[in-house]
């Protein structure tokens, strides 16, 4: 980190800002320019707290050297990391399917679409079962019902399940999930992130509505820091003035991150777009990006799903999706 300090400041103040700096953990390199005084700061500015020192009055500016994010770093950990997912690996060349309803809605429902996606390729199998709906009055999902459901189509097809988490208190009913997922709305809620860095299975962290990328890397850091590196990054589309799609698609997120961090990248095309016939281009365009993996919403009978029937693909519509997709890998 560099601090730039104001022409003509005194001596005597800069000695107490390198006084106090130098409490910090951190050693202050200071020279001395024709007009400004600049100080190096070097070590883990971790701890700096960057506004602050931005906003003294001798103070110019503050520029950061390095990224706050650590862990999730590319620089301090060049090899991709390749998430196991209960047999299903995921990054570093390893691409992975998730498909399935936005929720479970019953065990026909959830087993009729398990099978029918994985015969398409699906390698992994979603479906909500704690909700996170905009209205109080909309299905919430069937909770601890649901996930039992996702259980015995676990069971029914061998494909690992991948579900949300609302609440931190549920961990216990996650015991037999393979990838806990983190949807948008809590991308942020530091406290759940806190309580997933604890525990040792994979985590699915989607990215906030309006979320910058740092601070969606920083969210990665926090499950991080607690010790669980396997963390799955989820583009999933964010909140423009665009209002013909549900989402606008980021998808120069796939490289970006890609630059930025180890972790592996996946495309949400469906809550992205929020439009049927959207998912396909979008699902091609992500592979050519260079994700990771797609997450896609697949009904047996969108028309009459409980939520998200708009987005949802038939499992013929996604059959079609998986073949496309597989080219466009194998062309790149
Ligand atoms: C979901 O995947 O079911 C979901 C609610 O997505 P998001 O958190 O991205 O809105
Ligand atoms: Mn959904």
């Amino acid at each position: 980190m560099i601090a730039v300090i104001k022409q003509g400041v005194p001596e005597t103040q800069i000695d107490n800002l390198v006084n106090w700096l130098e409490t910090q953990s951190v050693s202050v390199h200071r020279s001395q320019g024709v007009y400004n005084t600049v100080l190096g700061l070097v070590g883990d500015t971790t701890h700096v707290d960057i506004e602050l020192l931005q906003n003294l009055e001798i103070v110019e500016t503050v520029t950061r050297i390095s990224e706050p994010f650590k862990s999730a770093n590319r620089k301090f950990h060049p090899k991709d990391t390749v998430v196991d997912v209960s047999g299903v690996k995921v990054g570093g060349g390893h691409f992975a399917m998730i498909a399935g309803p936005c929720s479970v809605e019953s065990r026909e429902q959830i087993i009729e679409i398990a099978k029918q996606v994985k015969q398409s390729g699906a390698t992994l199998l979603r479906g909500g079962a704690f909700k996170p709906r905009t209205s109080p009055y909309d299905f919430q999902g069937l909770a601890a019902d649901g996930l039992e459901l996702l259980k015995e189509a676990k069971k029914e097809t061998g494909m690992p399940i991948v579900t949300e988490i609302m609440n931190a208190n549920h961990l216990p009913l996650f015991e037999d999930v393979d990838l806990i997922q983190v949807g948008a709305r809590n991308m942020q809620n530091f406290e759940l992130l806190k309580e997933l860095g604890r525990i040792r299975k994979p985590i699915l962290l989607k990215r906030g509505l309006a979320n910058t990328m740092k601070e969606w890397l920083m969210s990665a850091e926090y499950i991080m820091a607690g010790g669980n590196e396997q963390i799955i990054l989820c583009e999933r589309g964010i909140r423009t003035y665009e209002t013909y799609t549900r989402n606008t698609l980021d998808l120069s997120a796939v490289p970006m991150l890609h630059e930025l961090t180890h972790l592996p990248v996946m495309v949400d095309p469906s809550h992205a777009s929020g439009i049927n016939w959207m998912v396909k281009p979008m699902a091609m365009a992500a592979a050519a990006a260079g994700a990771d993996g797609l997450m896609i919403e697949v009904h047996n009978d969108p028309k009459h799903a409980l939520c998200d029937g708009a987005q949802s693909l038939t499992p013929e519509q996604f059959d079609d999706v998986a073949k496309r997709v597989k080219h466009i890998r194998e062309a790149i």
